[in-house]
């Protein structure tokens, strides 16, 4: 069949060329999951470091049994939006369950991280308002931050004293104003400076939005970046997933009932999409019971990373994402391929995601790898880190 080329084709043709020359191309490879840390791609078997399923609980049984018991009794999907069909009751009760972790007053659930986000920003600030965002915050926070039509300033990465000066600067100018972060950072693995992040948003009355989604499950015995602090730094607005470590899919934001209720009824991507499916929610529902009678299985992940680190030469981290930036995205390529040939499976991180100059391998660590496995992983890592250090 010959297929005539659209100006269309033609388009995505030449963005693609132009983004394989740049080594910026993306590719989705199949890739079958054989539990929880084991995967399957082109027929090799290999241990998987890049997986944000943190406590290996997407493959518990007692999760999966939640998930089925839910399909078998409430069907595959949930038919409609919320507010058209009513919600479902599970997503009411791990409503509840989310607000008592995470110490709100309520709880709203999200048919992703992603879709919270868009969410939040936009239902509560307009065009004479103002963002103050974290450079490195997630995609999604800042993706929200534009649609919210604000005026949207970014600050340097945890860098306190130039998100005060920027508040000094642009904050009289606006009614209302939020701060926005994320609580683990994803792409590094640090945390926030929760506490002085809420002296500043106390003193500059704007609003604070934390985005936790590698924080649940995974610091502080699993209560989240909040509780990294001596004292809770406990953030108005609470955004998180349930598609990491509780290891299933959906997203929520903890909240007061004034600021939840306000959401129900102006938060688009909650009003016009289909609610989560029930197995979704139950499965959430038991994994959220494990994380609460488990903080040992919780620190599991960032003991992991530790060891990584002190073996490969790394500073010591403080979640279980550890980035190791080695600049260019052709080395980075070059790096996942080794550990590919290895046995092991670590995304080779490049821009946009990250800033030009840091593409990284971004390993993540979870209670399920062996020692055995994480200390292969520190050696070859070592290995590429030392190749490249001589070469310089
Ligand atoms: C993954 C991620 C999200 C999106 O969550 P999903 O449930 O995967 O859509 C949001 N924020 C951060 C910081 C994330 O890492």
């Amino acid at each position: 069949m010959t297929s005539k080329l659209t100006s269309l084709d033609r388009f995505a043709a030449r963005k693609l060329e132009g983004l394989e020359r740049r080594n910026l191309r993306r590719k989705l490879a199949q890739t079958q999951t054989l539990d929880a840390v084991a995967v399957e791609r082109d027929g090799e078997r290999l241990i998987n470091f890049c997986s944000n399923d943190y406590l290996g609980l997407s493959h518990h049984p007692e999760v999966i049994e939640a998930s089925r018991q839910a399909v078998l009794e409430h069907g595959a999907g949930s038919g409609a939006s919320r507010l058209v069909t009513g919600g479902h009751p599970l997503l009411f009760e791990l409503e509840q369950r989310l607000a008592a972790f995470k110490g709100t007053e309520d709880c709203i659930i999200f048919g992703s991280g992603y879709l919270a986000n868009l969410a939040i920003t936009p239902a509560l600030l307009g065009s004479t308002d103002l963002v103050l965002i974290d450079e490195y915050a997630h995609a999604c926070l800042h993706s929200g931050a534009q649609l919210s039509r604000a005026r949207v300033e970014m600050f340097r990465h945890n860098d306190m004293a130039d998100l005060a000066a920027r508040l000094a600067a642009a904050r009289g100018d606006a009614r209302n104003a939020m701060i926005l972060t994320d609580g683990v950072f994803s792409m590094d693995g640090d945390i926030a400076p929760l506490p002085t992040l809420i002296e500043l948003a106390d003193q500059y009355d704007s609003w604070l939005l934390v985005d936790d989604a590698h924080g649940i499950g995974t610091v502080a015995g699993g209560r989240g970046a909040a509780n990294a602090f001596t004292t809770a730094a406990t953030a108005p607005l609470q955004m998180g997933t349930l598609s990491k470590a509780l290891g299933s899919y959906g997203g929520y934001l903890a909240a007061s009932h004034q600021v939840c209720e306000l959401l129900r009824t102006r938060a688009r991507p909650l009003v016009f999409t289909t609610a989560p499916p029930p197995a979704a929610i139950a499965a959430a529902l038991k994994a959220l019971d494990l994380v609460e009678q488990q903080p040992d299985l919780c620190e599991r992940p960032l003991e992991l990373a530790r060891r990584f680190c002190a073996a490969a030469g790394l500073p010591d981290p403080a979640s279980p994402i550890v980035p190791v930036i080695l600049g260019d995205e052709t080395r980075a390529l070059e790096a996942s391929e080794r550990l590919r040939q290895a046995g092991l499976l670590v995304a080779a991180i490049r821009p946009p995601t990250v800033p030009k100059g840091t593409a990284r391998l971004r390993v993540t660590f979870s209670a399920a790898h062996s020692e055995t496995d994480v200390d292969r992983l520190a050696k070859a890592v070592q290995d590429i880190r030392l190749q490249y250090e001589a070469a310089q």
